[in-house]
């Protein structure tokens, strides 16, 4: 796996696919800078060396060259996370481009305009990936948010640099980190799933069963595995017509020797909303009118000795539905859980999605051995598949 380490950026212009799709207020302000953040150690290193950057990116959704998407926007942000003043090229190809990058002297920093102000970006177009390629002298992917998507400046471009292509900083520990948790991890190693559908989640499941020893299972996936067990619901999110998968699940865990840990207790609610009255109650026995929306006491305790005893922990989905703060301290107990092993020498990574809003909501993303930057890309990598961008760099 190449990094940034088996080059040396001196006098050479590195281009650099980066995630800067960060929110913008209505003023056009950076509301949010961790995915500028993250690129910095990547980038620090370059201009360390000697050598030039030059920065690619989307933001947001344009439709063509929509000026409210315009990456200019973020330049002031940019320029003072990485503590120099980056400079601008109005398109990210043609002559425009070609001079700002050929003008770039050591130590500059130069960022392209928005990517997807060309369809040709997204349609993963080779002739586009080329242009592109003509800027640069080494080509480094550290945009792992896009690392699933074969568009040209993820994966197409590699092929235009067959020895001088590398992962970013961010991208490599995202993952090693995966592997530390799939490939070379220390047993015993727990995965716990939440989340509102057992649909979305299938084939995670399926992928990681023939790696953990322990699986909790909570969120709203609880209710169509204790339905399919025999257990009365009540008014719980259920998806019926995934019930046979459920069991099957259940019988390949037995048959992979994967300890399987439902809730045997919930908070039911009489509503979906954090004003309506609770109980706790045993899954399988929730009143009609009533719908489990967190994990319960017993339950809780049961998963802490699971994570406790863990030396490695993968979390992808929150407890119950933490928006709502009643029903929000199954997720935040089990991040205290997973704080304390990881204090005591576990390796956790949080990834995909909401766990990871979760975790930085409630202040425990630094509790955390690694927290993921990307919501698909890690689903996909836990689905087990090879992100095309990731291979292409591997090629
Ligand atoms: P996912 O995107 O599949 O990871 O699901 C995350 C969502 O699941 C969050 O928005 C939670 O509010 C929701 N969720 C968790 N537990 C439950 C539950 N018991 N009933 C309904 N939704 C839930």
């Amino acid at each position: 796996m190449k990094t940034l380490n088996n080059f040396n950026f001196k006098n050479k212009k590195a281009l650099i696919r980066v995630d800067f799709n960060v929110p913008l207020d209505e003023n056009f302000n950076v509301t949010d800078a961790t995915r500028i953040e993250a690129a910095k150690p990547t980038i620090d290193k370059i201009l360390a060396d000697g050598g030039s950057v030059i920065l690619m990116s989307h933001l947001g959704r344009p439709k063509g060259a929509e000026e409210k998407y315009s990456l200019k926007h973020i330049l002031k942000t940019a320029s003072e996370v990485l503590g120099v003043q980056v400079k601008f090229a109005e398109n990210c190809i043609g002559p425009v481009a070609k001079k700002a990058a050929d003008d770039l002297k050591p130590g500059e920093v130069l960022l392209l305009e928005n990517l997807r102000f060309h369809n040709e970006e997204e349609a993963g177009d080779v002739a586009f990936a080329k242009e592109l390629a003509s800027l640069g002298d080494i080509y480094v992917n550290d945009a792992f948010g896009t690392a699933h998507r074969a568009h040209a400046s993820t994966t197409i471009i590699a092929q235009f640099f067959p020895n001088d292509k590398c992962f970013g900083t961010l991208l490599a520990k995202e993952i090693e980190s995966l592997n530390r948790v799939l490939k070379n991890s220390e047993k015993p190693v727990t995965a716990v799933l939440g989340g509102s559908k057992v649909s979305s989640k299938i084939t995670v499941i399926e992928n990681i069963l023939d790696k953990v020893d322990h699986m909790i299972i909570g969120g709203g996936m609880t209710y169509t595995f204790v339905k399919a067990l025999g257990g009365k619901i009540g008014d719980s999110i259920c998806e019926d017509d995934k019930q046979e998968l459920a069991l099957e699940i259940l019988r390949l865990a037995k048959e992979k020797g994967v300890q399987i840990h439902i809730p045997v207790d919930v908070v039911a609610a009489n509503a979906f909303s954090n004003d309506a009255e609770t109980q706790i109650v045993d899954v399988t026995k929730i009143p009609d009118g009533w719908q489990g929306l967190d994990a319960g006491p017993k339950s809780l305790e049961n998963f802490k000795k699971v994570i406790l005893e863990s030396k490695t922990i993968l979390w992808n989905g929150p407890l119950g539905v933490f928006e709502l703060p009643t029903f929000a301290n199954g997720t935040i107990e089990l991040g205290n859980y997973i704080a304390e092993a990881t204090e005591k020498g576990a390796f956790s990574l949080v990834g995909g999605g909401d766990s990871v809003s979760a975790v930085k909501q409630f202040g425990l993303e630094d509790k955390m051995s690694y927290v993921s930057t990307g919501g698909g890309a890690m689903l996909e990598m836990l689905e087990g598949r090879v992100l095309p961008g990731i291979a292409a760099i591997l090629d």
